[in-house]
């Protein structure tokens, strides 16, 4: 009777630990795979490990029927519609290793608990490297913004910032100038821009200011004054910003091919360069936003149940 007993619970235990298809990442993304694998009866596990990169803003904008809902009521919400699918189970937890091998893939999470699936999908987002000058981090989402589509509207006409260089500014410059006309460009150091964009922003009356930051005074995440190394201050209501970012997983993991600008390659069918293994979300595209990361999820979870479907017929 006892070996019966613990035969049963060690091929129980077993199977729980096997899956279909492993989702890293439990966010807009990774929910939305998770619904159209759940609904097509697939044994998934989701990992996440509650860190979304909007999750300090305060109102998210730009998805209809969500719009201006915290970050965490989507996300909330759309966690619950998922697990009333019985297939689709979610663990709390860090992905920091994964593997091939000959029928799926292994990944292991930080308490060192391992899980197998025959597919995996990565949607685990970005992780922004928030630049080291004292008042940002607590701006960030909340009055220094990544993106003028998700915030833009609500600081329209407003005296804005924009902290960027080269080409670059000069493009967000030209997209922010229809929602202000109150622009001011920080470089933090020489510009990089060239003389035909210093004139177009001139003629636009967008000040350039090349002088280094030394802090951004704020007051709860509120932003007042641009503070510079040599004394000088510039008051502001907003400021976005491009920043730099890194992966969340670690791509060596399974050789997986990035972009020249740092993002997991994708083909049009959400495929990796490994066989088996998907991307969506922010980790792929510069589109970054709940409803591209939403319909990227969507898109990409059909792909992955044809795939099984193709293979087990
Ligand atoms: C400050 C800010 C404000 C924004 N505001 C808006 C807005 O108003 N409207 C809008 O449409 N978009 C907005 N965005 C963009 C939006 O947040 C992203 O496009 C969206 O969150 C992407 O969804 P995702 O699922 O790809 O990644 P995320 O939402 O970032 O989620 C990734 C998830 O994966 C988990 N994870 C990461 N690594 C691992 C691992 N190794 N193991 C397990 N889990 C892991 C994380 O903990 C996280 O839960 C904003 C972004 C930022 C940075």
């Amino acid at each position: 009777m006892k070996i019966c007993f613990t035969f049963a619970k060690a091929t129980s235990n077993k199977r729980m630990k096997n899956f279909d298809v492993i989702i890293i990442g439990g966010s807009y993304a990774g929910l939305s795979a998770a619904m159209a694998l759940g609904r097509s009866l697939r044994n998934v596990l989701i990992i996440d490990g509650g860190k979304p990169s909007n999750r300090q803003t305060p109102h998210s904008h730009n998805f209809i029927t969500h719009d201006g809902k915290t970050p965490k009521e989507i996300s909330d919400l759309a966690k619950e519609q998922v697990l009333k699918y019985k297939t689709v189970k979610f663990q709390n937890g860090v992905v920091v290793k994964m593997h091939k091998d000959v029928d799926g893939f292994k990944v292991i999470t930080e308490n060192k608990d391992d899980f197998h699936a025959k597919k995996l999908i990565i949607a685990s987002g970005i992780k922004d490297i928030i630049p080291d000058i004292p008042g940002f981090s607590e701006c960030w989402g909340i009055s220094i913004l990544h993106c003028p589509y998700c915030h833009g509207y609500e600081i329209r006409n407003e005296v804005t910032g924009i902290l960027s260089n080269g080409d670059m500014a000069f493009d967000f410059s030209k997209l922010v100038f229809n929602l202000t006309k109150n622009l001011v460009l920080f470089t933090n150091g020489r510009s990089s821009l060239n003389n035909d964009q210093t004139e177009k922003l001139q003629k636009n009356r967008i000040n350039i200011i090349e002088d280094e930051i030394e802090e951004v005074q704020q007051a709860n995440g509120k932003i007042q004054k641009m503070i510079f190394k040599n004394g000088k201050e510039v008051s502001l209501k907003a400021l976005y910003a491009k920043i730099p970012f890194t992966q969340n997983i670690n791509s060596d993991d399974l050789g997986l091919e990035l972009t020249e600008q740092g993002f997991i390659k994708v083909d049009m069918m959400h495929k990796t360069n490994i066989p088996g293994v998907f991307a969506c979300g922010d980790n792929v595209t510069m589109m970054r936003s709940v409803a591209n990361a939403i319909a990227q999820g969507n898109f990409a979870g059909a792909v992955v149940n044809r795939e099984l479907a193709e293979e087990d017929f």
